[in-house]
């Protein structure tokens, strides 16, 4: 077991649990961390992967209780995880006397430890965890459901909703919704996800829902389209401008709009940006701001 612990308080508990009495248990290593809520799920997941068949965390007081609750919603997500493999027994505690780790039940650990470096990456060292847990645990799950809130996931998308105007690509942080380059498309990268929100209420068309989830496996770490169309060609060019479905849904909203009654105006949506100007221009009854 992984004991981590602070350099004051924490330190300080485990010298008068020394002094006081039998000391920590022979299978508890204890590490000094130089903040202990700053524990998150890629060391608990990459140190059980590595060996640890637990990893406790000591918050002996000085600790702020919002650290202790995060500290506490990613130990529960790492448990959540470990379970879904299969292991069995508690692997990851939060306590707040050395004593706590005194009698505890069996829990199981891996049968190989994982090899590999521990990356400064929080994502990579999960997914070098989690990988190895794949190809090692009792039970291989392709996907591990999560409580909503958790840090990885998908996003779905309505695509009868969806537009693909791109405005939740813009407003993602992590480069996990990006356009689809020369064609008009939405694509996903599952493994950048962190389930911030942000997409789904940018969308204007509330086309968005997450769901949380891990992905087993390198489906995560493969693009995805979530959506595609064809280009609109303009009515007078034939340049390609905006997609289909958006042009359709401009029309379909705007049809019963008085400005846009008799046709010509509603033709007009259909052309690019310099076809536009030149049919009003060319427009004979367009009303003109220096006839009024
Ligand atoms: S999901 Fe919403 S925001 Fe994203 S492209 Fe579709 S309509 Fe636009
Ligand atoms: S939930 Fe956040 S990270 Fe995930 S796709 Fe949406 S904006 Fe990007």
């Amino acid at each position: 077991m992984l004991l981590l612990h602070n350099g004051t308080d924490g330190h300080a508990a485990l010298e008068a649990f020394a002094v006081g009495g039998a000391g920590l248990p022979d299978n508890v290593i204890p590490l000094e961390a130089w903040h202990v809520a700053s524990t998150g799920i890629d060391l608990l997941l990459g140190a059980f992967a590595l060996g640890a068949n637990r990893v406790a965390v000591l918050a002996a007081g000085s600790e702020a209780p919002e650290y202790r609750e995060a500290l506490r919603e990613q130990f529960a997500l790492a448990e959540t995880i470990v379970q879904a493999f299969g292991y069995t027994g508690r692997h990851f505690l939060v306590v707040s006397t050395p004593g706590e780790l005194v009698g505890l039940d069996p829990a199981q650990g891996v049968s190989v430890p994982a090899s590999f470096a521990f990356s400064s990456d929080k994502r990579t060292a999960v997914e070098f965890a989690v990988d190895h847990l794949a190809g090692h645990a009792p039970v291989r799950p392709a996907e591990i459901a999560l409580p909503a809130g958790s840090p990885f996931g998908q996003v779905v998308v309505d695509v009868k909703k969806c537009t693909l105007c791109l405005a939740c690509a813009g407003a993602c942080p992590e480069s996990a919704l990006m356009d689809g380059g020369e064609s008009p498309a939405l694509r996903f990268l599952e493994r950048n996800c962190v389930q911030c929100g942000l997409c789904e209420n940018t969308c204007p068309e509330e086309a968005i829902a997450l769901q949380a989830r891990l992905v087993v496996g390198p489906a995560a770490r493969q693009v995805r389209v979530l959506n595609e169309t064809q280009p609109f060609h303009c009515l007078s060019c034939g340049k390609p401008f905006g997609t289909k479905q958006m042009v359709d849904t401009m029309m379909g909203r705007l049809a019963g709009h008085s400005m846009f009654a008799g046709g010509d105006a509603l033709r007009r949506l259909q052309l690019c940006a310099d076809c536009r100007v030149v049919d009003m221009m060319s427009n004979k009854n367009e009303v003109s701001v220096l006839k009024l």
